[in-house]
């Protein structure tokens, strides 16, 4: 039996790698997504047949109430809603590896639940992979609840200073490290075992409240890598070669998507692990000077007209889209475009929008083929190039003050250089900011359009427009 299920956690691993692996591109991203739920499904199957399991009756009841929260949340939440919820399933599983570190650390105490100080022997291996779980988990199910309270808005999205951060943080977990090193040679410590959970569910909290503004979605990404080392640590409470494994998996392709996120939003991934450490508040405190100059405006009229005689058209789809729920409305604007012969190419940024891949999800459900979704670094250099730039709902990630000026909070972000296209049409409802928070210079610029409105209404009326010339 052992053998049997111990070879179902090897495939389900190597379902998991597969899945990450096909999840790298869009092409191959749903076929990822099934891998990787098979695997889940015999990983959690193997699990049940585990002789460990003593009753069904909780698994069932878990199961059942789990499965109803997750359908009603799935259901419920809107794209944009998507990064917030990720938060919260990561503080779950934090908060999982922290339970079950707990129960295994009372299991294993002879004495329980009676008498619990009375001395009993642990192995080192077991009574640090406790104080680990209790550490990452504990940090991970409170970090990720903050995380998601400032994306939701219930907590404060602004920077969060405090006295004494950096010290005492650093105290804190200097703490857990020492009173951990006292349970490892005395494992009867029970207070301070208790104690280790309530520091680490503080820590998490006290790390995650200063962070803000741009660093959050990077900061949601970390947490995911987290959750992962959490339940890594996990699998060596219990023995279980599984739940390492796919840990492991967690924790390295989040670090690895952190370090991407970071690169794309030119954010220290250091500032982000110390919990704002030096740069933080930048998106909160821009000193940048306001652009000013006149603001040209096209209708949806006189924009059919100016594209009836280009030959090439890049889109830059931004949060915008995603918020008027325009990717249909856009198709149908490629469609038109493409059977008057204009060469029309997508180009995304990779963080447009609220969340890895926030763009590319929302172009595939509109049937739009992937061949015409080009990243950052494949398209950047066609601008100058392009006839027509169309931005539909993208702001921070067209800003190019991000290139020249110093003090804008987005210095140093790789953009894509729409203003290098002979004309950029802007569609938004109004002059407003953009995540960042800061003004664009870029719609007082002397090639940009503003066509101003509801992304789905204003594409959908300049679809109209080029139908009815
Ligand atoms: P921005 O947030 O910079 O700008 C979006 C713009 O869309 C706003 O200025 C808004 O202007 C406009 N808008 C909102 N609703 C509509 C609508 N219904 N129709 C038309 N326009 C609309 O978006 P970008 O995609 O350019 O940049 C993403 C930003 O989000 C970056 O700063 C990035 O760092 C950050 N971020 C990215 C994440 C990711 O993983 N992708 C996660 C979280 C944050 P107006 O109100 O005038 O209409």
């Amino acid at each position: 039996m052992r053998i049997a299920i111990e070879i179902t956690y090897l495939i389900s691993s190597t379902l998991f790698i597969f899945g990450i692996k096909f999840l790298g591109s869009p092409k191959t991203a749903r076929k990822g997504n099934l891998y990787a739920a098979v695997g889940m499904f015999l990983a959690i199957a193997a699990t049940l047949f585990d002789q460990q399991v003593l009753t069904f009756q909780w698994i069932i009841i878990g199961s059942i109430i789990g499965s109803l929260i997750g359908i009603v949340l799935a259901l419920k939440t809107p794209m944009t809603g998507m990064p917030q919820m990720v938060g919260m399933l990561n503080g779950f599983g934090g908060g999982a590896s922290t339970l079950v570190a707990l129960s295994e650390y009372f299991k294993k105490n002879p004495n329980y639940p009676v008498e619990m100080n009375l001395p009993f022997n642990l192995p080192v291996n077991e009574s640090i992979a406790i104080i680990l779980s209790l550490l990452i988990g504990g940090v991970t199910f409170t970090g990720s609840m903050i995380a998601f309270g400032k994306l939701q808005g219930i907590v404060t999205g602004k920077v969060v200073k405090y006295p004494l951060q950096h010290p005492l943080n650093a105290l804190l977990v200097l703490f857990v490290l020492v009173a951990g090193a006292y349970v490892v040679i005395n494992p009867s410590m029970m207070n301070i075992v208790i104690l280790i959970t309530i520091v680490s569910l503080v820590l998490g909290v006290l790390l995650v409240l200063p962070i803000g503004g741009a660093d959050m979605p990077v900061a949601i990404s970390l947490l995911n890598s987290y959750s992962g080392l959490a339940g890594s640590t996990t699998g060596f409470v219990l023995g279980n070669n599984e739940l390492i494994i796919a840990g492991a998996l967690v924790g390295a392709s989040g670090i690895i998507l952190t370090n991407i996120m970071c690169r794309a939003m030119n954010r220290s991934l250091m500032n982000v692990v110390l919990g704002g450490w030096a740069n933080a508040g930048a998106a909160t405190s821009a000193s940048t000077t306001s652009p000013k100059g006149d603001v040209k405006s096209i209708d949806a009229e006189e924009l059919a007209m100016l594209l009836d005689s280009v030959s090439s058209v890049i889109i830059v789809p931004g949060y915008g889209m995603a918020v008027g729920q325009a990717q249909h409305a856009v198709r149908d604007l490629v469609n038109l475009l493409e059977k008057k012969g204009v060469k029309v190419r997508f180009a995304i940024h990779p963080v447009a929008g609220r969340m890895p891949g926030h763009m590319n999800v929302l172009l595939a459900e509109a049937q739009i083929p992937y061949d015409k979704l080009l990243a950052m670094e494949d398209i950047n250099d066609d601008f100058p190039n392009t006839d027509v730039v169309i931005v539909i709902g993208a702001n921070d990630v067209v800003n190019p003050a991000a290139r020249h000026d110093k003090n804008s909070p987005i210095y140093g972000m790789p953009i894509l250089n729409v203003d290098y296209a002979k004309t950029v049409i802007i569609n938004k409802r109004s002059m407003n900011v953009g995540y960042a928070g800061i003004d664009n210079e870029l719609f007082f610029y002397p090639n940009a359009l503003m066509y101003f409105g509801d992304s789905k209404e204003a594409i959908s009326k300049l679809v109209n427009e080029i139908k009815n010339l």
